[in-house]
């Protein structure tokens, strides 16, 4: 695979500093097999950007210019989050925080589950969707910051399933495997989610 103009400058600054992305987008980068060093931002010390935006798309670019900027590297940052349509697509951006403290999952599920209980209905499932948006920014300002999304569809369970994965993983039933997101391996969920998806279309640009 030929490396475009912007990565000749022999690294990407992955800009996150979520563990468990970082680790799947370990694997996804592995599988590119990109002749250029991929550094998550935490290696660097570059902290969280504040995410302001309303949406999944502003909130990635501002974290990549935001790691961009610090460390004058190209960067790519991942805005994801579950979308639940029957709670108007909460929690959505706020996905990270939506018990109120950022980053813990195991408050951030119990809301979850707390806010579909009432909404449930006997014999109906409920929808869910992982969504993921990459951007790409060659520099802090760049004008046009390249965006790949990928959504992935499911259903909310009534209790957690799973060990493996992170954030809302436990709760994520995937029907096609009769499994939930927290026990699919690491390799199996980048297959077929959100961010695998958005990263394979990151790919395809490379081409
Ligand atoms: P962000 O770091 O601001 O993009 O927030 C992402 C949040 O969305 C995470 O903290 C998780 O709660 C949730 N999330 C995103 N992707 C996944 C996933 O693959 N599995 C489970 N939860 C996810």
């Amino acid at each position: 695979m030929s490396t475009p103009h912007w990565l000749q400058h022999g690294s990407l600054v992955l800009a996150s500093n979520n563990k468990g992305k970082v680790a799947e987008f370990e694997q996804l980068f592995q599988q590119l097999d990109l002749s250029i060093d991929i550094i998550p931002q935490g290696e660097l010390n570059i902290e969280d950007a504040i995410e302001d935006g309303l949406s999944f798309v502003e909130n990635a670019i501002i974290k990549a210019r935001h790691a961009a900027r610090i460390s004058g590297k190209p960067a790519i940052a991942d805005d994801s989050g579950l979308c639940v349509p029957i709670l108007g697509g909460a929690p959505g951006i706020y996905s990270a925080r939506y018990a109120g403290e950022h980053g813990n999952d195991a408050a951030n599920n119990q809301k979850l589950l707390a806010d579909l209980k009432p909404l449930r209905k006997k014999d109906q499932t409920i929808e869910g969707m992982f969504v993921c948006v990459l951007a790409l920014v060659t520099h802090a300002d760049d004008p046009l910051p390249q965006i790949f999304q990928g959504i992935w569809k499911g259903e909310i369970l009534e209790a957690a399933r799973g060990e493996n994965g992170f954030g809302y993983d436990p709760l994520f039933w995937v029907s096609e495997l009769q499994l939930s997101s927290a026990e699919l391996s690491k390799i199996e969920k980048n297959k077929i989610s959100h961010r695998g998806q958005a990263m394979q279309l990151f790919k395809a640009s490379l081409r």
